[in-house]
């Protein structure tokens, strides 16, 4: 039987919400999008859940000329209407763009997009694309993550049980392109069948790539970066040759599973289209 006396606290600072967290089956709640129906399936129990609505340390979108940091509390919507954000990081923009519904995304907070960990979600691979560094705290420690190595596996990261992500933060590269495109066959609301993150970023003379990431969800049990991709591009200009053969490697790079949303075959197939498409679109942002 579910059980009856789960604790709702709202702390109303982070070291409040640290201390809480500390309760054995603690969980933190963010916009509850993922949490509610763990919960509503009982696949989750908590004994405490700890909501970071009310820490406004949290909430927001910072911009100086090194730096991007978004606050984990930060919804979707908000990074999706941000006009800063799609300047400077169009490929964000589009990821948070397109995220569920309107009503999800007006919930749906930028730690729970992160520490949720489905291979499915479309923000990962935007920002593992942009090199986005996480900052995750907890009562006796501080540390900085790159979102690269945060997933291990299918709902896994290296969050500590009693971790809270605090932000995110990306470098300002002005050199740097950025894109994210997603295959969604069921429905526009609905996870996609394979969603690409890519940055290219352009040497002195506009022409030349010196460095690249191509970043694939939902065909592996963690987002995937394609280093073979990344590989075939730098040293390039992008021309249409290297973009072909930086989406064969993303297409080799692919571990998806059948499922309703395509066949493994289906998705590798994809893949490799929507690298290419995801790389296009990155040249001309
Ligand atoms: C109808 C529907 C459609 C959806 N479609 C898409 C889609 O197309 N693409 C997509 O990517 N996603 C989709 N989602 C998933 C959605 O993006 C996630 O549910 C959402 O991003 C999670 O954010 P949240 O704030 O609601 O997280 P919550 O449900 O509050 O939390 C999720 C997990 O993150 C943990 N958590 C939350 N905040 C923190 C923090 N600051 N520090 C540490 N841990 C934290 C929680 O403990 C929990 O384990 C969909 C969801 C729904 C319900």
């Amino acid at each position: 039987m579910q059980s009856t006396d789960t604790e709702f606290l709202i702390p109303t600072s982070v070291d409040e919400a640290l201390q809480a967290i500390a309760k054995e089956d603690s969980i933190y709640l963010g916009g509850g999008t993922s949490t509610a129906l763990l919960y509503k399936t009982r696949l989750i129990e908590p004994s405490r859940v700890v909501w970071l609505g009310k820490l406004t340390e949290l909430q927001g979108i910072t911009i100086s000329s090194s730096e991007i940091s978004i606050g984990a509390m930060t919804s979707v919507a908000e990074i999706a209407g941000n006009l800063e954000i799609a300047r400077l990081l169009p490929g964000l923009s589009a990821a948070a763009g397109v995220i569920g519904n309107a009503r999800v995304r007006a919930m749906a907070t930028l730690g729970g997009a992160i520490a949720h960990a489905d291979p499915r979600q479309d923000i990962p691979p935007a920002l593992i694309a942009v090199d986005a560094r996480v900052s995750l705290r907890s009562t006796s420690s501080a540390r900085e993550v790159s979102l690269a190595q945060f997933y291990k596996g299918f709902l896994e990261t290296v969050l500590g049980p009693d971790e809270l992500i605090t932000k995110v933060v990306i470098p300002v590269i002005s050199a740097r392109r950025s894109a994210y495109l997603r295959f969604a066959p069921t429905s526009e609301g609905d996870y996609p069948t394979v969603g690409v993150g890519s940055s290219l970023t352009f040497a002195d003379d506009g022409k030349t790539i010196n460095a690249a990431r191509v970043v694939l969800c939902g065909v592996g049990a963690t987002p995937i970066i394609s280093s073979r991709a990344a590989e075939a591009l730098v040293g390039t200009t992008a021309d249409e040759s290297a973009l072909r053969s930086a989406a064969l490697f993303a297409r080799d790079a692919v571990n998806p599973q059948d499922d309703e949303r395509g066949t493994a075959q289906y998705k590798t197939d994809m893949s490799e289209v929507f690298a290419y498409r995801c790389l296009k679109l990155c040249v001309g942002n």
